[in-house]
């Protein structure tokens, strides 16, 4: 007999069918003798639709009332779960973040979560009943509603494993685990038995998000492992762990993201303090910045390049304007097509000549590099977009990743997965 924590997102309850599919597995549990604290996310696309209609009348919401409105999402999932799990005649009760002890800080809409009074939910459980917690949400010292950031179910789930001590925290999807690269592009991906939590950062980091980043360090501070599986198949997933010196792969995972644009600003005067003095003021902008290269040209000019999120060039093309006239630079180029590629693994800790490894792979398919950046574990370039996937392709092969199998996409349908998880597992 275990303490489980389960998790489940929106994809998993975006349904009437979905819901009892999940309603039923919380059972199978239930009778196999478990003990369980299932964490629930807002329906399908409902936080979506709420963030629409706040601000179909406010394009600013105030942040207070956007988390209300927001945590009502989970509210409704929690309370229709309930109602499936009961439908089985077994006993549920829904609490909300405040009912389930969840406090927080007061920063809305990102909101973390300083201490959770577990008396009520223990209690419920010790009453045989199958406890479902509103995720995303807690309340401030004040009473106020507060929600934890986009994703934040994930947050609630490890926090709430970690202060009741369960034994595993199983985060359902609709992506069956981890995987080397992503399947859709990278059909021969296999799927992770297990990664550390440093290669799952660095892998979220890196642009393959599959939970949200706070759930995984929390799950790091205290040790929880995390199960990510599939809520639409009764196949083990991936667990994340903290990593076996045993059997360190060199490489674990390949990941990309086209969400970062490529910034260069041109002949710039080269003098003490215009880093500082061009970062300085993008920092005071809020744009974030991820990677940093800096030419030295022979007439005393120098180009600079980095990176950043395209969905912040609309704060940064006024500072970029502005130091460019200050400066005396010649211009700056804004390359919204430069995909990055990371590979990230343990094991390179201890394995020299991985990343000119990774460099002879890409120039042997032809692929030029604009940037590299690296840290313990991981290896990033910034490539051409349109060539990712060739790079992808040939970084998997020759890393070794490749799968014998050929990904699909598995989704039992509702009575199938009933019929399964009935017959336990
Ligand atoms: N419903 C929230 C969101 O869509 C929280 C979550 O799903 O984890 O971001
Ligand atoms: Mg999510």
């Amino acid at each position: 007999m275990s303490l489980i924590v389960a998790k489940f997102g929106g994809t998993s309850l975006a349904n009437p069918q979905r819901i009892r599919d999940v309603a039923a597995r919380l059972v199978a549990y239930h009778e196999q003798g478990h003990h369980l604290v299932a964490v629930v996310s807002a329906m399908g696309t409902s936080t979506d639709d709420l963030l629409k209609l706040a601000r179909s009348v406010n394009e600013n919401p105030p942040a207070r009332e956007l988390d209300r409105l927001l945590a009502t999402g989970e509210q409704v999932s929690m309370a229709i779960m309930a109602m499936a799990v009961e439908a089985r005649g077994v006993p549920a009760v829904s609490l909300s973040g405040r009912q389930a002890g969840i406090v927080t800080t007061g920063a809305y809409n990102k909101a973390k979560i300083a201490e959770i009074r577990t008396d009520r939910l223990t209690r419920a459980l010790d009453q045989g009943c199958i406890v479902i917690v509103a995720g995303f949400q807690g309340i401030t010292a004040e009473g106020d509603i507060t929600t934890l950031g986009r994703g934040g179910s994930d947050t609630s789930a490890v926090a709430i494993a970690a202060a009741i001590h369960a034994d595993v925290c199983e985060i359902y999807s609709d992506v069956e685990g981890v995987y080397t690269a992503d399947p859709r592009v990278v059909p021969r991906a296999r799927k992770l038995e297990s990664i550390s939590y440093d290669e799952m950062l660095e892998l979220a980091a890196a642009g393959s998000g599959v939970l949200q980043m706070r759930s995984v360090e929390l799950a790091r501070n205290f040790g929880i492992t995390i199960h990510c599986r599939s809520a639409f198949t009764n196949t083990p997933g991936t667990l994340i762990r903290e990593e076996t010196q045993m059997e360190q792969a060199i490489v674990s995972g390949i990941a990309y993201d086209k969400s970062e644009a490529k910034i260069t600003i041109r002949a710039v005067p080269d003098r003490v303090g215009i880093a500082a003095e061009v970062f300085g003021k993008i920092a005071e902008a809020s744009v974030n910045v991820d990677m940093i290269v800096q030419n030295i040209s022979e007439h005393g000019t120098t180009d600079i390049s980095f990176t950043t999120p395209i969905s912040e060039l609309r704060r940064l093309k006024p500072v970029l304007t502005a130091t460019v006239a200050r400066l005396g630079a010649r211009e700056f180029i804004i390359d919204e097509t430069v995909a990055k590629v990371s590979l990230v693994g343990a094991g390179m800790k201890s394995n020299p000549g991985i990343a000119a490894k990774m460099f002879k792979i890409l120039a042997d398919n032809d692929v030029n590099l604009g940037m590299i950046s690296t840290s313990a574990i991981r290896i990033s370039v910034v490539i051409e977009g349109e060539k990712v996937e060739s790079a992808l392709h040939a970084l998997h092969t020759a890393f070794g990743l490749d799968s014998d199998e050929i990904f699909r996409e598995t989704q039992l349908s509702g009575e199938e997965l009933a019929a399964k998880t009935a017959k336990g597992r």
